[in-house]
């Protein structure tokens, strides 16, 4: 018997074809396999169970890098080959083969890259098909090593042997590299000389160790390194980085290390351990060795594991975490140019640990934390990206869809097939929208998407829709911001609706030009009503009441306690009245629904901050001083049917009398969090009965809150919902780009 078989999705450069080779050579079989512009297609031939066999083994043991989408087959007539063969790719055709993300380094490399009998011994650049760097040095497709930014080193004749041998494990593998042939590690000092030449690793070691500020090249782009636990070292980077209260990451030696900062469930473990190796955040270990200034005021931590040859060599010699921030100055894109990061962070590095690899693409660490339901991913960048997500629906033509504003992502889709950009960054500096404007242009070339339709939000001054409005020869959709909050939630579940949308979220323009963001859907992709939203009140003073939380806190207390209220600690009196009569009058003060305002507005009111310096702040500090074991709530009501308010002034009521009695902030802020839960759960109960409706999904910005994702998709369970919520997309502002593209594709196929 003889069968053909394609196989697509991200399937070239991860090893497939050797893979295949294999697996035909273990079952005796003939045939042949090839790389073209779809994918993997290939021959084979043999007895029938064993043909049968080699079809059921394919997809389920593929190699860890690929992901395969599909494989269809077909039978066809016998040959009589002799052996099986890995064969050249055929030329021309459209790009349309996957590029891989980045993967951290596999046990085969870290095995090679600590044994001293092996050609590679502390080799920083070591890497093989099933790991190292893709998406980041790649600079067009077919992924082929004159397209990466290897393309500048030629590889020596031992490389060049293992990556012409199918039974290497570094076949074809681009990166493909040794101290012979592959790039170098530099120490760059103050002066612009190069320092510690003799061994530049173990000499930046020294130095952190010693209370330096590194700047280190990694794959995505420049961190900035100092020791952990050095207190007067991780002040001086929060200093000259310019950078407030926003946590830094940290990067632990291995699990152990870890494990000594952080609380690991095993939710957690899986993700550090894995080839993505995000920042997973976790609760901080009481007594953890990191200075105060890592993550002032903060339960939690954010932790990851080497993920380069470099790191693991650089870890290893440290022997303690090290802070790893983005090489930025606050809020500018992570600098991946050499050049660039050398103007940029000099004034902040005191050395310079560089590579002569070039990094084509800037991309951040990811961010994701555990939880009950699954991970949950607060920013979706390095080893995640550029994967592709599915739409649950062909779309009818080529798209681009531009995102929001902070947290920014696009997305380019055709067919079924929607590829969600690394995050961007906030889209209010030349810098972030150049990383915008050149990523749109390089996910197009890569994925051969040429956009007939643009999607963006209806926020007319959105940096993104700006964009959007000005490109020539395409047609153009806004889409609700809560909307596609709830779309991207739904689509990336397969479903299109109908259901019910719990979007909680920080801000979002509304069809009536309020500021939205405590929003209650029904409907699906294509079409959605807003039934119900959180009760609306002014935000004093507009987006300053974003960065001064007490503003909330005065509107939300007035209203809640249906008088003037005295001001919180530390506020005075005459700017408490000013804002209470802007409250009032509404002037300057736009009507708002936002979910994270009220999160603000309690915040403000326990006396956890009346300031914030970036958004959500406040509301990460009431889930981190929440008793994670409390089940008692306040009672959050609902009134109304068209539409369904819910009205949070009676539980803030029920707040402010338990702060005044003293009681424990752990225990408050729990009542908080469980009151909101149960209160959303018994509205969609109410909204899934009225509409024969059995399906929430929940989305927003708030629900990076996992206390609040947790005990809502509980209370949903327990009313008899199913509960859908994101799993692979943030669902923050980063998801945006994706329900956008899930709007279009749903609205351009309906006749
Ligand atoms: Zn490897
Ligand atoms: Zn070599
Ligand atoms: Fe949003």
């Amino acid at each position: 018997m003889r069968a053909r078989a394609r196989v697509e999705g991200t399937v070239q450069g991860v090893g497939f074809r050797p893979y295949v080779f294999k697996l035909a050579g273990e079952l005796g079989l003939t045939g042949w396999v090839l790389n073209d512009e779809r994918g993997v297609l290939l021959e084979v031939e043999g007895a029938e169970q064993a043909v049968a066999t080699f079809l059921d083994r394919l997809p389920a043991e593929a190699p860890p890098l690929a992901a395969v989408d599909s494989v269809t087959t077909e039978r066809c007539p016998a040959l009589g080959e002799t052996g099986f063969e890995i064969r050249a790719s055929p030329t021309g055709g459209p790009p349309d083969a996957l590029v891989a993300p980045d993967s951290a380094t596999c046990e085969d490399c870290l095995r090679e890259l600590f044994d001293p009998a092996d050609r590679r011994h502390r080799y920083p650049f070591i890497n093989c098909t099933n790991c190292g760097p893709r998406f980041t040095i790649v600079r067009g497709v077919p992924y082929d090593r004159p397209l990466t930014t290897m393309a500048g080193f030629e590889m020596c004749a031992r490389c060049r042997a293992e990556y012409e041998d199918p039974a290497d494990r570094r076949f074809h593998a681009q990166p493909n590299a040794c101290a012979d042939c592959g790039p170098s590690v530099r120490l760059i000092g103050m002066d612009g000389e190069a320092d510690g030449d003799a061994n530049p690793i173990a000499a930046a070691a020294g130095a952190l160790v010693a209370g330096a500020i590194v700047a280190i090249k990694g794959l995505g782009g420049y961190h900035l390194a100092c020791s952990a636990a050095d207190e007067r070292a991780v002040a001086t980077l929060r200093e000259r980085k310019r950078r407030e209260d926003r946590p830094l990451a940290l990067m632990a030696a291995d699990l152990d290390a870890a494990r000594s900062l952080v609380e690991l469930g095993a939710g957690e473990e899986e993700l550090l351990v894995g080839r993505r190796c995000p920042i997973v955040i976790a609760r901080r270990r009481p007594g953890a060795r990191v200075a105060e200034s890592v993550a002032p005021r903060t339960a939690d931590l954010g932790v990851m594991l080497p993920y380069t040859p470099l790191h693991h060599l650089l870890l290893e010699v440290c022997g303690a975490p090290l802070v790893m921030t983005s090489g930025n100055l606050s809020d500018e894109p992570i600098a991946h140019d050499d050049e660039d990061a050398q103007k940029r962070l000099g004034a902040i590095a005191d050395l310079f640990l560089v590579h002569d690899r070039p990094i084509h693409i800037r991309t951040d660490d990811s961010v994701i934390r555990a939880t009950a339901g699954g991970p949950l991913v607060i920013r979706r960048a390095r080893g995640y990206v550029p994967g592709a997500i599915k739409l649950p629906l062909e779309s009818a033509r080529p798209l681009l869809a531009v995102g929001a504003e902070l947290k920014n992502t696009f997305c380019v889709a055709k067919g079924r097939r929607a590829w969600v950009s690394h995050h961007i960054g906030d889209l209010e500096n030349w810098e972030t929208l150049e990383s915008f404007r050149s990523g749109i242009e390089h996910f197009e070339r890569v994925f051969d998407v040429r956009p007939e339709v643009v999607v963006h939000d209806l926020h007319p001054e959105y940096l993104s829709t700006t964009h959007a409005l000005e490109l020539e020869g395409v047609e153009t959709l806004g889409v609700q911001h809560h909307h596609a909050h709830f779309a991207a939630c739904l689509a990336e579940h397969g479903e299109q609706g109908p259901a019910i949308g719990v979007v909680f979220d920080g801000t979002g323009y509304g069809e009536d030009g309020t500021v939205w963001g405590g929003e209650l859907l029904v409907g699906g992709l294509a079409h959605v009503e807003r039934v119900g939203m959180l009760a609306p009140v002014r935000m004093p003073g507009g987006e300053r009441a974003i960065r001064e939380p007490w503003r909330m806190a005065c509107v939300w207390l007035e209203a809640a306690l249906g008088e003037p209220v005295s001001p919180l600690p530390g506020i005075e009196a005459d700017r408490w009245e000013q804002v209470a009569a802007l409250g009032r009058s509404g002037v300057a003060s736009p009507i708002t629904t936002s979910a994270g305002r009220l999160f603000d507005a309690a915040a403000a009111i326990l006396g956890l901050r009346t300031e914030v310096s970036y958004e959500g702040q406040a509301a990460a500090e009431l889930e981190g001083a929440a008793d994670l074991g409390e089940r008692s709530s306040y009672e959050l009501e609902f009134v109304g049917d068209d539409p369904l308010v819910l009205d949070p002034r009676s539980l803030l009521r029920e707040l402010v009398a338990d702060r005044d009695s003293g009681t424990d902030l752990a225990l408050t802020a729990a009542r908080f969090h469980n009151g909101l839960a149960a209160g959303i759960a018994s509205a969609c109960a109410r909204l899934a009965e009225a509409g024969g409706l059995d399906t929430v999904a929940l989305s927003g910005g708030v629900f990076q809150n996992r206390l609040l994702l947790e005990r809502t998709s509980e209370q949903l369970v327990g009313a008899g919902l199913r509960v859908l919520r994101p799993v692979r997309l943030p669902p923050n502002d980063g998801g945006i780009s994706y329900g956008q593209a899930a709007i279009a594709a749903a609205s351009l196929s309906t006749p």
